[in-house]
């Protein structure tokens, strides 16, 4: 067990936000892990050039080996230091989305650690919009690989408490600088074949892609689970992923449908995850997590939503669907394999006469 400390830096004086920034700098220089903020998610970062401080990270989050992490600079130069082969869509990409919830996947020269591209020969570049996390960037002078900072497999943690209540013991330092912005991992972009292609959505959508680079194609992956014999192009998208320890359950269709529903499955333990002003219609215990037509609050709330229906003791979770427009499709990602991709279309269900109107 390793003792954690957890220093706010909210409201601080200049001289305290230094000291923070340079406690954490010299815990990456030193080899160790540290819990920061970022602009999508907090993270656990650590040196992308050591094999041992990288392999720290795996082991705190107890992350398959194979699946890669991202690494983060503060300056497009450091691009260069980690990649032969720049293509100028990456730099175009970058001008118009860095610092910002944007990875890009470039051919790898080999310089980080190979643990940091489990094996692959691309590494993924990302520029944080986070204050905390470009400083430390800047102050260790390193390149820094970092993953969400939540037990592998469960949701990511978007605010100081959520990393606390997973990382204690297991790190030596959580920085809080409150609730992350966007609360959805950053949007995964490759570069390394014919047409840019979207491994992972996230908040720039496929939509502000194309407007820089002119074609984008999205993973077959991003809403469909994986084949048992399907090429990977992101392994990431191979483990369960998101998931709180209620089992989920996505309910597509009308607010009429879902209460329909609900009215006639529910059973002991049974919570429900829908939008803002829904809580008072439904017969069980509710959590919302935005407005039906804002999936940028959706995503900000996700993550939360699904760990205090958790912490409330939910044995089962009925979601409402989001939109996959835009951000919507972020969200989508998340909560469906969040619900191990357990989605019922109500409308077709009602058409095919089964469920709860046999
Ligand atoms: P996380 O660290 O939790 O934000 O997850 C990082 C995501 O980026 C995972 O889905 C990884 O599989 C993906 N990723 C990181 N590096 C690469 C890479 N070189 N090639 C493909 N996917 C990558
Ligand atoms: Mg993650």
């Amino acid at each position: 067990m390793l003792k954690t400390e957890v220093l706010s830096a909210i409201n601080v004086s200049d001289a305290e936000y230094k000291r923070i920034i340079e406690k954490a700098a010299e815990t990456v220089k030193r080899g160790s892990v540290a819990a920061l903020p970022t602009e999508t998610v907090y993270g656990l970062f650590a040196n992308a050039l050591s094999g041992e401080a990288v392999r720290k990270i795996f082991d705190a989050k107890g992350r398959p080996q194979d699946n890669p992490l991202i690494v983060h600079i503060a300056d497009f130069e450091d691009v260069y230091k980690l990649s032969d082969d720049v293509p100028i869509e990456a730099k175009l990409l970058a001008e118009k989305f860095w610092p910002g919830p944007f990875t890009m996947i470039l051919k790898s020269n080999g310089k980080v650690a190979k643990e940091v591209s489990a094996g692959l020969s691309t590494v993924a570049i990302r520029m944080p919009d986070s204050k905390i996390a470009l400083d430390v960037i800047r102050e260790s002078k390193l390149p820094l690989a970092a993953p969400s900072a939540n037990i592998s497999g469960f949701p990511s943690p978007t605010s100081a408490e959520h990393v606390i209540d997973d990382m204690t013991g297991r790190i030596e330092l959580i920085i809080d600088g409150g609730d992350c912005r966007f609360g959805v991992e950053s949007t995964v972009l490759s570069l390394t074949g014919d047409v840019p292609k979207i491994l992972r959505p996230g908040a720039v959508t496929a939509e502000d892609i194309k407007s820089v680079v002119g074609a984008v194609e999205i993973d077959e992956s991003v809403l469909k689970p994986l084949a048992e014999d399907a090429k990977v192009s992101s392994p990431g998208m191979k483990y369960r992923h998101y998931s709180p320890k209620a089992q989920v359950i996505v309910l597509k269709g009308s607010f009429k449908e879902y209460l329909d529903y609900i009215n006639n499955e529910r059973k002991d333990g049974d919570f429900a995850l829908c939008f803002d002003g829904e809580e008072d219609k439904l017969p069980i215990n509710a959590v919302s997590y935005g407005a039906e037509n804002d999936s940028l609050a959706q995503a900000q709330r996700l993550y939360g939503a699904l760990r205090q229906l958790d912490d409330m003791g939910a044995k089962r979770v009925f979601a409402r669907c989001p939109s996959k427009e835009g951000v919507g499709l972020a969200v989508c990602n998340r909560l469906f394999r969040a619900a191990g991709f357990n989605v019922v279309d109500l409308e077709k269900a009602l058409q095919a006469g089964f469920l709860w109107q046999r």
